[in-house]
């Protein structure tokens, strides 16, 4: 039925909706005759009532249904990785000129996210030491890093990374067995398990693994029992070199009521961190997701998104997402202008942040001279001016203090001080320079298209 439902929304909306607002949706079956739909965020889960409720319905009249009812459910992280994926994979070929098949490696599958393999991970300067540690520990699991432990805040790719080592060993090593948790799902475990005087089991399916992955360990925090029992099962797959690796939203040492002999443990690996993305690998997780979902939209609104949200990766996903259901329900092509009006409920124009390398870039475009120049050494004023705009912009436009600026640009302090007087004075005056300054702005904050 739900294929049916599927066919029928996807007739009646864009491929592009279609591929944003239903492929990520997962069929959670009917309850109480209404048919529940698990989506990824709330802000899915509002758009979904307020424009797709209707066409679910009449899907659901299309197939006979007399009174069709539909509900979404917003998927917990957690359980939206435990979900398999709505087209599973083909099972792999068996291999030609051999009888058995290959010991089936299914099992793992469905414990992992397919969107969160190494391929769908971009590397940057915030996250490359996180992920060279992941890929080693997934070509070596149990002789590299043991434990691996990834900390940073909600939302930068720490579940991604597990994942990702779960799917790579999956494919390398077909046969081991995997296990992935959340530190509260293995709690109710935990709790359930001690209830139903099932600990045995427990044990088992904890202990038999090859690798195991256990997300957001922070909130072992204050649960005494759970840390006891964690700590044996720690220490049995430790012992026989099994791969452990933990995320958590900051180090062990800040984690407290941790037991000592946990924390200690924790530290015995490689303790690893991920950062908040730079500009430049906004850029290409926006790119990146694009394909991913067959949109197509041109790099420069890619840009104003990844400018305009700088948090975290899960909000940039979700800024996308909003730029694309504002152009496909407006029926209007994906421009800057566009983009700014459908983020600009979210995230005012004075939010804007940008990084002193685009501002740079900016003004040594408007200037039409390599940004190099402009920082280079220099004296004649075709350079110096674009250079002391930078300089001013930036001082504008960013939370850069003056001596950061002068280390940018490879000067002090001072210099910059003076640049920037020079620029205030002259704005209002020379009307040349008050353009630049003036137009550079506005397209700093995404307010206006490159061309005019
Ligand atoms: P965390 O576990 O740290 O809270 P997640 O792993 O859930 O974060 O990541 C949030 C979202 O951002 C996911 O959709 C994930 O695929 C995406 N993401 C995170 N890091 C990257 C990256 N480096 N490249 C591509 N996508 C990423
Ligand atoms: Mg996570």
């Amino acid at each position: 039925i739900w294929a049916d439902v599927l066919g029928y929304v996807r007739k009646n909306i864009s491929e592009v909706e279609y591929h944003t607002w239903f492929a990520p949706v997962k069929n959670l079956g009917v309850q109480e005759g209404s048919l529940v739909l698990g989506v990824r965020n709330s802000f899915a889960q509002e758009w979904f009532r307020k424009h797709y409720l209707e066409l679910l319905e009449d899907a659901l009249r299309s197939l006979g249904a007399q009174n069709p009812q539909v509900s979404f459910q917003v998927l917990p992280a957690a359980q939206d990785a435990l979900l398999l994926p709505s087209d599973p994979p083909p099972p792999p070929p068996a291999p030609a000129g051999r009888a058995a098949p290959a010991p089936a490696p299914v099992e793992n599958r469905k414990v992992l996210n397919p969107k969160y393999t190494f391929e769908n991970f971009v590397v940057g300067p915030n996250n490359n030491l996180a992920h060279a540690a992941a890929l080693a520990v997934a070509e070596s699991p149990g002789k590299a890093y043991n434990p691996l432990f990834i900390y940073g805040d909600v939302g930068l790719g720490k579940t991604h990374l597990m994942h990702a080592v779960g799917h790579y060993m999956t494919e390398r090593f077909p046969g081991k067995r995997i296990e992935y948790v959340s530190t509260e799902s293995f709690t109710n475990d935990l709790i359930n398990a001690i209830r139903e005087d099932r600990m045995t089991q427990f044990r088992n399916r904890y202990r038999s693994v090859d690798l195991l992955l256990v997300d957001d360990i922070q909130f072992l925090a204050g649960k005494e029992r759970t840390q006891e029992e964690f700590f044996h099962t720690f220490n049995a797959l430790y012992e026989n070199h099994k791969q452990i690796i933990l995320s958590s939203d900051r180090p062990p040492k800040d984690i407290q009521t941790l037991e000592g002999r946990l924390r200690s443990r924790f530290e015995w690996g490689l303790i690893t961190d991920i950062q908040s993305p730079e500009y430049e690998t906004r850029v290409a997780i926006l790119k990146m997701n694009a394909e991913h979902n067959r949109i197509d939209i041109p790099q420069e609104v890619l840009e104003l998104i990844a400018r305009q949200v700088t948090s975290n990766i899960r909000e940039l996903e979700g800024a996308l997402m909003r730029v694309v259901a504002f152009s496909s329900l407006n029926n209007v092509p994906f421009s800057r202008a566009v983009a700014a009006k459908a983020l600009s409920n979210v995230f005012t124009p004075q939010e804007v942040k940008v990084e002193m390398m685009d501002v740079l870039k900016q003004v040594a475009a408007h200037y039409n001279m390599p940004p190099d120049v402009i920082r280079g050494s220099g004296r004649v004023r075709e350079v110096v001016l674009p250079r002391q705009v930078a300089q001013y912009l930036i001082r504008e436009l960013t939370d850069h203090s003056l001596p950061e600026i002068g280390q940018f640009f490879g000067r002090d302090h001072s210099t910059v001080m003076h640049a920037i007087s020079k620029v205030t004075e002259q704005v209002g005056r020379e009307p040349e320079i008050t353009a630049a300054v003036e137009t550079l702005r506005r397209r700093m904050q995404g307010l206006e298209d490159d061309e005019h």
